[in-house]
Parts: C-alpha cells; structure tokens; sequence
C-alpha cells in the first residue's frame, strides 16, 4: 500500500514539539522578519528566552548578526531576507549576541516557507553554535571529567568505581583472572570534624586520597564512593599479596598527617579486603568487603579484615 507523505506530515503543535526537541536553535519568521517562533534550543545558544523575542523582528537590535568583519547583516546581508527574495535555502556563517552580551559563533541554514500556490510566506532559520573543535574536545573532557572525579579529591568517583568494577567483572568471566577489592572507611571521623572543623575535615579527606594513589600500583584504582569511604580495585593480586599490600596502605594512613595550629592532625582507616571469586556480581563483593571492614571496627579500629 502506497502512504501519502503529505498526509502524515505533522500538525504545528507537532512540529513546534520536534523543533523544540532539537540541539540547534530553530526560529521561524514571517515576510516582515517578525519573529513567531523561537525553540528551546535558540533559547539554549542565545540566553533569551522565546517570551523575549517573540513579536519582535531579528533585526530589533536583539540578535545582531554580525560577519567575521563586524558588519551588521540585518541591515545588509540578512540570510532571511536573501532565502525569502530569492526562494532558495541559504547557509552562512555568523556571530550572534548572547543575551549576556558576550558573541557566540554560528551556523546558519535558511529554509523559505511556501504555501500551497508558491507564495513565500516566511522561512526558518536553524542554526548551531560553531565552536572551534579545541573548545568541542575540551568541553567533552571538562563534561566527563565533572561526571567520573570526585571534585574534592579528584579521585574517580562512585559512578567510575562502578563502571570499573564491572569491566573486572567482565574480565574474570572471560579470562577467569581474579581481582582484589579493599574497602576503607576512615575511623571516628565526626570527631575530626567535631574537633577541627569540616575544612580541616576536607584536608584530611584530600591527605588520605594522596596518600592511597601515591602508594597502589599504576593500575590499581582507588575511588572515592562518597563521604569517609574509598576502595582499591587491585588487578594480578596474588591472594598472599592482598593482606600485605592492604597493611600497607593502612600503614601509611595512619602515618599521614597534616599540621594545623601547631598541631599534627592524622586519621586511621578500617579496612575489607577481599578477593573476587568467579560467582561474584557487583552487589556481591561490594557487600563482603563492606562486611569485612565492618569486622574491623568492630575489633577495634586501624585494622585490615581480610575475608
Ligand atoms: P566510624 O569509625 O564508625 O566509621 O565513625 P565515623 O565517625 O567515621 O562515621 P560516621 O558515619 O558516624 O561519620 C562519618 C562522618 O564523615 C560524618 C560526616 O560529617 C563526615 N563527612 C562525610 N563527608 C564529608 C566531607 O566531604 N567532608 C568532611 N569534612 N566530612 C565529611
Ligand atoms: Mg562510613
Ligand atoms: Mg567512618
């Protein structure tokens, strides 16, 4: 069965829908270049929202486009105004005023509108910002920086710890190759809290992320899952290594410490340490070394619980 295309096009309250979903900016004008339609992401690009640009016209000294020369092309030069005359589509490159003043670079494609006898009786414009892919790359690096490290620490956060201990997980169902995972949870530490202050509280919590990624091997992974709490995922750990390296870390915790009005300020973490076994899902280790190091606060703090 043949479909008609022009059947299925979508109502306006569908297509304003569709526009607004879009990452580009979308507006629409009419033949007097009076803005009736400004999207949610021409809202996103230029600042103002669609109730302060609605009604007005694109050359009303709001988005002020201007070329790489400085000219104003609303006056001379209006992709709208040149699409609509002509009837043809039309790109160009521009600058456009953000509603903070500062220029944002963009990308524009003209579409005139035609009604059912030809009658051009407004166009869209689309249009993206055209960033230099340097700022792109950094962006995205920014981006997933801000969504994988913990911003006090700058260790791999809850959500990297648990995207890495699935691909482990991954790893020793395929190559049968064990893993170590420590859980460490720093002891009494309200009362340094209590006692200092949160900031030295913060430094504390700093202090120790250094001296955990300074002292595990490259490969190893030591995350920050929130609060006072860490782990260690240890790749190629020998089950007689695990105690040892667990201590060691210990160790150093306990050794570390800060100066702060004439006085030395340390912590002492309570550590589970234990081995994946082929069985394991994410919950499953998790909940035992959490266990494990439980143990160890029971039993008195400062120490390793391997299980
Ligand atoms: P335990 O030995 O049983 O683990 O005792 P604890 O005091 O370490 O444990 P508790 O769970 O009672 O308290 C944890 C404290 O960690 C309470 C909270 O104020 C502190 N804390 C959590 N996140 C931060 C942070 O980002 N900065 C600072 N300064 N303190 C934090
Ligand atoms: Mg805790
Ligand atoms: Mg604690």
């Amino acid at each position: 069965m043949e479909t008609n295309f022009e059947a299925m096009l979508p109502n306006i309250s569908q297509l304003s829908a569709l526009f607004n979903s879009m990452y580009e900016g979308v507006y629409f004008v009419d033949t007097n270049r009076k803005i009736l339609f400004w999207s949610q992401g021409a809202e996103r690009i230029s600042g103002y929202s669609s109730g302060e640009v609605k009604g007005f016209h694109c050359f009303d000294n709001i988005l002020i486009h201007t070329d790489n020369a400085g000219n104003n092309l609303c006056s001379s030069g209006c992709p709208l105004l040149f699409s609509m005359k002509n009837g043809k589509e039309c790109q160009a490159s521009a600058y456009m005023h953000h509603r903070n003043g500062s220029r944002v670079p963009i990308k524009i494609h003209v579409v005139p509108v035609k009604d059912e006898k030809g009658n051009i009786f407004g166009a869209f414009e689309l249009f993206s910002e055209n960033l230099p892919q340097s700022d792109m790359a950094e962006r995205l690096m920014q981006l997933q920086k801000d969504a994988l490290l913990d911003s006090l620490t700058e260790l791999g956060n809850r959500r990297y710890f648990e995207a890495s201990l699935y691909g482990r997980l991954k790893q020793q169902e395929r190559y049968k190759m064990p893993f170590g995972m420590l859980f460490l949870d720093i002891d009494n530490f309200k009362l340094v809290n209590d006692n200092y202050g949160h900031d030295i509280g913060d430094r504390i919590l700093i202090m120790l992320a250094r001296t955990l990624q300074n002292n595990v091997r490259p490969f190893d992974m030591v995350s920050r899952l929130g609060g006072e709490e860490f782990t260690v995922l240890m790749d190629k750990i020998e089950p007689e290594h695990l105690l040892e390296r667990a201590d060691k870390l210990r160790l150093l915790v306990e050794k570390s410490e800060i100066f702060e009005q004439g006085k030395r300020i340390s912590v002492t973490v309570s550590v589970g340490a234990t081995l994946s076994v082929p069985q394991d899902t994410a919950a499953s280790i998790v909940k035992r070394a959490d266990s494990l190091m439980y143990e160890a606060k029971k039993n008195g703090r400062n120490k390793v619980f391997v299980g």
